[in-house]
């Protein structure tokens, strides 16, 4: 029997008041249930803001190295536990072993990484003014904050929100994402383990309807940080904006890398086809745009193709190169773009397919594809398919590279391979994205650098990690004392 799960409200695990709950699946044996999650209620959202207004001042006048030295437990405690974690996010979200592990070690890393910032916050700093005046500034906690995250990273990234946000003083009412939430799970019991008092964190599980969108619009709510895409984000930022909450949106991305007469096409291939199809595509940095040089590209497509005919797929205990899409939905809709990109005239080179039979049960797996003769126009050059799906696309100079690559709604990672300093650094001024790579792949940020998009991919009030993440848990009180 599966194991079934509570929310964490107050302290203490709790069944949601619906006495409702709903199933998590083995993306890559969908017979197999995982665990199931409480379908919860707004009585039980309610419950967790009460929960966590009430204790929000004690917290708030916890001084930080005590709070720091919770996360530091909880930090500890997730690494004693690091195996578990790794296992219960590979067989919940599909992830590789490789990819999970990966992922369990940034989250610990950004317990530790909080952990320290806590000490240093609360400071005065000065500023100049009159005689007899001492005028500074100090950081406050926002209060009671909202945090709504995606299944695709369901452990790091709510990390790199409860982090920052508890460091700073702030209480947490959290809803993971549906298909993923087992490892969120997971970070509760660490953070109790370490001592967190009650009603500083709660996990409520359920839907983005029930539970998400009145967390949002919560009057009790303070702020709201939230990463998902970009059709739910704007409605969480609207709703949010309504009663001038602080809210900060993470969204969708279309990620391109260029490829230029200079680059080396080995290396060119490398970056492209780890940006491309590492977590199956299921990166908001994913790459899915090559936009190629024409001097380069038959020599690039052919090497591109080659790369993704040589990935393994399969279930991800086996640490193959790729392993499954989280759900049918997901899959489903990467089989749609494949057949909007043949309908729109785009080549398919390679994959296109699910895969079926032995080795894949019932599982949702696909082949890593590959389109060439793709143009600006087509809906899979434009949209989001966040599947193994990748673009390639000819331009004739270092111009019109740039305006493809700027070409699409989105903005959040880029990246240009070439040896050429200046149209490097051309790159970096002209392409319109939050994060800008020379010689590297799309995906991944180390934590203690601002993460965020440009345009449709962000709301571009705040930026994520790093001293970005205290930035937006706190607000800023400017003090004159005469
Ligand atoms: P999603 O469907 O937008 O869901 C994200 C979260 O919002 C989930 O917890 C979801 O709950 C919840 N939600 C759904 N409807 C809601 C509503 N009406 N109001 C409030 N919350 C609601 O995104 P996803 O499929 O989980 O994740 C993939 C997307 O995330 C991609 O677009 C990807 O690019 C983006 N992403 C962006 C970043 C970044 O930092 N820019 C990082 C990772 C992922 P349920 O799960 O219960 O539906």
């Amino acid at each position: 029997m599966p194991p079934t799960y509570e929310n964490y409200v107050d302290g203490a695990w709790t069944g949601s008041s619906t006495g409702e709950t709903f199933a998590v699946r083995n993306p890559a044996d969908t017979d197999e249930v995982v665990a199931r999650f409480q379908a919860s209620g707004r009585a039980d959202l309610d419950a967790a803001v009460e929960a966590a207004v009430d204790a929000q001042a004690e917290w708030a006048n916890t001084p930080g190295p005590e709070r720091g030295a919770v996360l530091k437990r909880a930090g500890e405690v997730l690494e004693r536990r690091r195996d578990e974690a790794t296992e219960t996010l590979v067989r919940e979200e599909g992830k590789t072993r490789s990819e999970a592990g990966g992922e369990v070690g940034r989250a610990i890393d950004i317990f530790h990484y909080y952990a320290e910032k806590a000490r240093e916050l609360g400071g005065i700093e000065k500023a100049a003014s009159g005689p007899n005046t001492d005028l500074s500034t100090k950081r406050e906690p926002l209060g009671t904050v909202g945090l709504i995250t995606p299944w695709n990273y369901p452990i790091a990234i709510p990390a790199w929100k409860l982090a920052p946000a508890l460091a700073t003083g702030n209480t947490v009412v959290h809803k993971p994402a549906s298909a993923a939430p087992n490892v969120s799970r997971i970070i509760y019991e660490c953070l109790a383990e370490a001592g967190l008092p009650d009603g500083v964190a709660n996990m409520v599980t359920g839907s983005g309807s029930e539970i998400g969108a009145p967390l949002a619009d919560h009057e009790a709510v303070d702020a709201v940080s939230f990463t998902g895409s970009t059709a739910v984000g704007t409605a969480v930022a609207q709703s949010a904006a309504d009663d001038l909450k602080r809210v900060q949106c993470e969204m969708g991305g279309k990620n391109p890398t260029v490829v230029m007469p200079s680059a080396d096409v080995d290396e060119a291939t490398e970056i492209v086809g780890v940006g491309a199809f590492g977590t199956t595509g299921q990166s908001c940095t994913a790459c899915s745009r090559a936009i190629v040089h024409e001097d380069v590209y038959d020599e690039f497509l052919e090497s591109i193709v080659a790369y993704a005919e040589d990935l393994t797929v399969a279930d991800g205990f086996e640490d193959p190169d790729m392993g499954p899409h989280v759900s049918e939905s997901e899959l489903e809709s990467t089989l749609e773009y494949v057949a909007v990109g043949k309908e729109d005239g785009a080549t398919l080179e390679t994959g296109g397919s699910e895969l079926t039979g032995e080795g894949y049960d019932d599982g949702h797996f696909v082949e890593p594809t590959v389109f060439s003769g793709v143009t600006s126009d087509m809906r899979i050059a434009q949209e989001e398919i966040f599947g193994p799906v990748l673009s390639v696309m000819k331009v004739s100079s270092f111009e019109e590279a740039v305006a493809v690559a700027n070409d699409v709604d989105y903005g959040l990672s880029a990246s240009v391979v070439t040896q050429d300093l200046s149209e490097a650094h051309e790159f970096v001024d002209a392409v319109e994205a939050g994060v800008v790579k020379v010689n590297e792949k799309t995906t991944g940020v180390e934590l203690h650098v601002p993460f965020g998009g440009y345009k449709d991919s962000s709301t571009n009030t705040y930026r994520e990690q790093g001293d970005a993440g205290i930035d937006f848990f706190t607000a800023t009180k400017t003090v004159y004392l005469n």
